[in-house]
């Protein structure tokens, strides 16, 4: 019933509190007459005891009819270990908080702190799941947020949409917010940053604006290739950057590419950014997708069986941001209906999920052999045919497993397009490429820009 007493909470309050200060409460338990929550700080718990600690007995009795003692614990949340055998050395983070910096700064500057942040607390290195694509990332963010100014600067990360920059980025943001409240934090977006020097200009209140920037602890910028081809913004980030970079202050940029790639940026700021250290975020591979459900629907308290989240996490390889998405939608689909979740439940929901590879029945046998030939530079004939020729074995599986994958026929008729190959033979072959996707990521690659490259060549 705290999910309950969550939901009536986020009624009554306004979203901002709810999101700063309500979702950092944990239920811990509950035994005669009393209830145990836990929050995370003694930061967040001054907070909710002063503020919320009534409202929240209230319901609580009002849901119980009974009067219940709320009890708060502080807990610090320790941060979750990698998918891969990665963690390494995070573990000194349970006891950081210093607690001068609790006493010496009021609540209220530390919520002004956090307005003028521009940080979203949500996003937390709790609730990032490291596996092995954003092992390098994840520790240099933790380095610098444990020593801001000191270990990795300037720091730059760079990866495609939806892999957790702007989560990891904000993570850095939030954790030195909480921990050394005396640095001034500021996020923005490259696009933020730029709109507020053009209107500085307009304004006329560039000093101002510069003031702003060149007097802030930690510089957090996310989404700097949005930065190409705008000179003047460019010019001042240089000025800025030079500014707080020679006074030691901890800069962090995200880029959805390497620096090396970006076009139009000027030379200068270019060799700034390349300055220090660039990491990067890469896609997930399977069993960090695993794992990342496995958490994720843990977190929003569902059970969902192991086939379902294999099916997804074979089927949805692009990035983090979908393989939630695609959670988000077969939770609300089970919630609404009140069903369980099955794998064809899973299968049919997901069918129209664009970033999904499922089963498409206007796609042919043809283009998938034709695509996969193409690709392996090999005759469609050859592998259509019997020969059994190394060269020829692996892009005819492969070409079997993508038919299976996505198309919707049995394996006998897909068999029959393989020059009348049975059915077992298909089931076989769709079993080992199916193996080797797994351990192999090189060949789990292939196989991914095959299916992004047969989408692609149904489109044309
Ligand atoms: P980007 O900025 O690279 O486009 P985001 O940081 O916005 O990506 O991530 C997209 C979504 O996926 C967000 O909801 C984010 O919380 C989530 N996400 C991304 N990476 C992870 C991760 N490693 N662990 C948990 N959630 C993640
Ligand atoms: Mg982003």
């Amino acid at each position: 019933f705290w999910l309950e007493t969550e939901k009536r909470l986020k009624e009554t309050i306004s979203p901002t509190d709810y999101t700063v200060w309500i979702s950092r409460i944990r239920y811990e338990g509950a035994a005669a007459g009393k209830l145990m929550l836990s929050v995370p700080s003694q930061f967040v718990y001054d907070k909710v005891d002063r503020e919320f600690r009534s409202q929240i007995t209230d319901i609580i009795s009002d849901l119980t009819g009974e009067h219940i003692k709320v009890e708060f614990v502080i807990k610090k949340i320790s941060a979750p270990s990698p998918a891969a055998p990665f963690s390494g050395g995070d573990d000194e983070e349970n006891e950081t908080k210093k607690p001068h910096a609790e006493v010496s700064r009021t609540e209220k500057e530390r919520i002004i702190d956090y307005e003028a942040s521009n940080l979203n607390p949500l996003y937390r290195f709790e609730n990032f799941i490291a596996g092995e694509n954003s092992a390098f990332a994840y520790s240099a963010a933790m380095a610098i947020s444990k020593n801001p100014g000191v270990t990795y600067n300037p720091c730059l990360v760079y990866g495609g949409v939806g892999l957790g920059k702007t989560h990891l980025l904000q993570s850095i943001g939030n954790y030195i917010l909480e921990n050394n409240p005396e640095l001034k934090v500021v996020y923005v977006t490259a696009e933020m940053f730029t709109n507020e020097f053009i209107q500085s200009i307009g304004d006329k209140k560039t000093q101002a604006f510069k003031n702003k920037y060149r007097k802030v602890g930690v510089l957090l910028i996310d989404d700097i290739h949005f930065l190409q081809g705008k000179d003047s913004t460019q010019e001042e980030l240089f000025h800025t950057f030079n500014d707080l970079y020679d006074t030691h202050k901890q800069l962090v940029f995200t880029c959805d590419r390497p620096i090396s790639e970006l076009k139009d940026l000027t030379s200068r700021l270019r060799s700034r950014f390349e300055r220090g250290l660039n990491v990067d975020l890469l896609p997930p591979n399977y069993e960090t997708r695993m794992a990342i459900l496995k958490r994720k629907s843990a977190e929003k308290n569902m059970s969902i069986p192991d086939d379902v989240l294999d099916f997804i996490s074979r089927n949805v390889n692009t990035n983090v941001r979908d393989l939630e998405a695609s959670l988000t939608k077969l939770i609300a689909y089970s919630t609404l209906l009140n069903k369980e979740i099955t794998l064809d439940i899973a299968k049919e929901q997901l069918k129209a999920f664009p970033a999904h590879n499922a089963a498409s029945p206007s796609l042919s046998i043809e283009t998938i052999i034709r695509v996969v030939s193409d690709y392996f530079n090999v005759s469609t004939y050859d592998v259509k045919g019997k020969k059994k020729t190394k060269s020829l074995i692996q892009p005819r599986q492969i070409a079997m497993y993508l038919a299976r994958i996505l198309c919707e026929y049995s394996t006998s008729e897909i068999g029959s397009e393989f020059g009348g190959k049975d059915h077992s033979t298909v089931m076989h072959a769709y079993q080992r490429v199916e193996g080797m996707i797994k351990t192999d990521e090189a060949l789990n690659q292939t196989v991914q820009k095959l299916i992004r490259e047969i989408r692609d060549y149904k489109k044309n």
